[in-house]
């Protein structure tokens, strides 16, 4: 292989620390405790210089910091992982060096220092822009602190920001979202994300039987309110979940939609490497120790994905996206036509769920809405081997 055909690669730094844990939140974090950041950023560290031999052959052009809340980290411990991340893999020129970003951990000396050590996007949580519902989701910032965060990293010389929005909290409405979606769009941000709330089994809020949250169709009704909101703003709607500027979509997670290669460090982080996907267990202190006595961490789950459940898994994440299933390329890979394993198409079609144009398959704006409810009709991961 010439240096210049190299394959590219994406790698993602997990930070297992927040504040204070959010009741709805199953994302792999606790609070920190004396010393558990340095011993835990010097096995990271480690751990990269470890895995690099792996990644010889590949050129890095997305690289993310996400959490748990890696603002947490002092800038110096971010700045010396990114420069870590140079020092053991070939990084592009151009890459995509991305950080999240609670608003209660941002400070103008922060985003100075991780602008300067070449972060180049943040990502900002900010949910919604009502300090009620913000309570209701037991967050730690308010929307004042958010607005800070905002002003703060522009002041830093940020210009690719993404900001975090939710849907279906307790007691949100479709005015107040209205407010939540206009405050983001006034800012102008060059990404938007919106989720919409999910109930996780073992967490606080899958214990409450209070919660006041919305139906299927209210909550299509705020997903639509999304769409319509953000592309009247002129954000493209690139993903089920995530809408951008012309030429800001997220390239890091467009790796993980496409099926192409990443590799993740720390507790609870996830790879796909090699036509194989694998995961470190949630357990920091075991992760410090393997780390440190030079063993592979120990992993949670291990899975080549072949056969029917690649086919499966190509179109569960390729139809997530607005371009939706390029079908010669599916036959090319699958040797099978995309229609004869997934259709008939016809009555999703006349529905208006989905668009067959240009040999691509993909779903409209308002079959995004029941994507998952149609991806799981088609899809039967685990029975067709
Ligand atoms: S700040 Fe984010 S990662 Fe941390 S507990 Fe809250 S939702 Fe989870």
């Amino acid at each position: 292989m010439r240096p210049e055909d190299k394959e590219t690669l994406g790698l993602y730094l997990h930070v297992p620390f927040c504040v204070r844990k959010c009741p709805y939140c199953d994302f792999y974090s606790r609070k920190p405790g004396q010393g558990d950041e340095k011993r835990y950023v010097a096995a990271l560290m480690k751990h990269l210089e470890q895995t690099a031999p792996r990644a010889a052959g590949y050129e890095v052009d997305t690289v993310y910091f996400g959490g748990g809340t890696p603002t947490l980290l002092p800038r110096e411990d971010l700045a010396a992982l990114l420069a870590c991340v140079r020092r053991h893999y070939r990084l592009t020129r151009s890459a995509e060096i991305s950080v999240e970003c609670n608003p209660v951990t941002g400070s103008d000396n922060l985003f100075r220092g991780l602008f300067a050590a070449g972060f180049n996007r943040v990502s900002v949580g900010l949910q919604s822009a009502d300090d009620a519902e913000l309570g209701a989701l037991g967050r730690p910032h308010d929307f004042r602190a958010f607005l800070e965060t905002m002003r703060g990293l522009a002041a830093a010389g940020f210009t690719n920001v993404n900001v975090d929005v939710m849907f279906g909290i307790p007691g949100q409405t479709q005015e107040s979202f209205g407010r939540t979606l206009d405050a983001v769009v006034s800012l102008a941000p060059a990404h938007v994300s919106a989720y919409g709330l999910r109930i996780e089994p073992d967490t606080p809020f899958a214990a409450r039987d209070d919660l006041c949250l919305p139906d299927d169709d209210a909550t299509a009704d705020l997903q639509a309110l999304c769409a319509a909101r953000l592309t009247a703003a002129g954000y493209l709607h690139y993903e089920v979940s995530n809408y951008a500027k012309s030429g800001r979509a997220c390239r890091h997670n467009l790796r993980y939609w496409k099926g192409l290669p990443y590799l993740g460090f720390g507790p609870g982080a996830h790879s796909y490497f090699g036509g194989e996907r694998y995961a470190f267990s949630r357990d920091t202190a075991a992760y410090i120790a393997a780390v440190e006595k030079g063993a592979e961490p120990p992993l949670s789950e291990r899975e080549t994905v072949t056969g029917k459940n690649a086919q499966d898994e190509y179109v569960m994440l390729r139809m997530r996206l607005f371009e939706g299933v390029d079908e010669a390329d599916f036959k090319t890979r699958f040797g099978v036509s995309f229609e004869d394993c997934y259709g008939p198409f016809d009555r999703l079609i006349s529905a208006g769920y989905l668009c067959r144009a240009g040999g691509r398959t993909r779903f409209t704006e308002r079959g995004m809405y029941v994507s998952n409810a149609v991806l799981s009709e088609w899809l039967d991961f685990g029975k067709g081997e």
